[in-house]
């Protein structure tokens, strides 16, 4: 490896480490970039300084916050790359009063570091000069984070990576919950009755969920159009691909939208969003 390879570090705040586990996945930077410190797998105490620092996980205890602040000033570029450090994920499950119930009673819980009120995404504390959303992204996103070809380029929404048909004549009257057997190849999912919201969803993923089946949960976060606005608009445009394809009452989409599974995702950012800082900028996020 030469000398003068770009030094990254990965910061793991609050997450579940597969934001990790899919850069490791990813192999072209190993002979051109010089990982110096990763709690997974690179043994060493204390971030050093380097030229891109990748924070995951969320901002949750007041550990996680004294990391960050100590790391930030030792790097020359942040990303925070993944749902949790962006805009949610299963970091900000705790904001859930049954889930912050739960942990509440736990007497082990004098054990782990001080949860803070709310989760934070790291933006909300640190300037971040790039955002890497995904859950986790892949390593192909993780390349174009630290590469930066010219040819990347992220699609405006998932249904243009995915390759299913919308269908006008295929009009279900009611959501079929999660994967029922078998489903057709080739057609859109919300014409089978499935909750997918690819048609809002960033690209760039390549669409892997609804091509293998399985709906888009919007681990991407909101597609460009919708970036800067808040949960209401983020839903409009849910219930009018779902109106336009189904005969579902919008009752039913809404509550869809607002279920504990894709809470995970959804509506977060615009938590993050508008209220306490200005939106991201769109040209920032990868
Ligand atoms: S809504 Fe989902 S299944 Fe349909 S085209 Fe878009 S991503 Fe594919
Ligand atoms: S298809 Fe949707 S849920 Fe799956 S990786 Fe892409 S954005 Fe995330």
């Amino acid at each position: 490896m030469p000398e003068e390879a770009v030094r990254f570090a990965v910061l793991q705040l609050s997450g579940c480490a597969g934001c990790e586990v899919s850069l490791l996945n990813a192999e072209e930077w190993i002979e051109r970039y010089r990982l110096m410190y990763m709690p997974l797998v690179v043994s060493a105490y204390d971030v050093p300084p380097v030229d891109i620092l990748l924070v995951s996980g969320g901002v949750r205890t007041d550990e996680d916050l004294y990391n960050l602040r100590r790391a930030i000033p030792r790097a020359k570029q942040v990303v925070a790359v993944g749902t949790c450090a962006i805009s949610g994920g299963v970091a900000s499950l705790g904001d859930r009063d049954e889930v912050r119930q739960l942990f509440l009673t736990q007497p082990e819980r004098r054990h782990v570091p001080r949860m803070l009120p709310k989760c934070h995404p790291i933006d909300a504390f640190v300037e971040v000069g790039r955002y890497l959303p995904g859950c986790p992204p892949t390593p192909e996103l993780f390349m174009a984070a630290l590469l930066d070809p010219a040819d990347f380029k992220a699609s405006k929404i998932v249904c243009q990576e995915c390759g299913r048909r919308k269908v006008r004549d295929l009009r279900p009257e009611h959501l079929v919950g999660l994967r029922q057997g078998e489903v057709l190849p080739d057609i859109c999912l919300i014409n089978q009755g499935y909750f997918c919201v690819g048609s809002s969803t960033r690209g760039g993923c390549r669409a892997p969920c609804p091509r293998g089946g399985h709906p888009c949960v919007g681990c991407r976060g909101p597609s460009d159009v919708l970036i800067d606005k808040g949960s209401t608009e983020w839903l409009a445009s849910i219930q009018r691909v779902f109106q336009s394809l189904t005969d579902v009452p919008a009752a039913e989409i809404e509550q869809a939208a607002r279920s504990p599974q894709m809470a995970l995702f959804l509506f977060q950012f615009s938590d993050y969003a508008g209220v306490d800082r200005p939106p991201r900028p769109k040209e920032k996020v990868l």
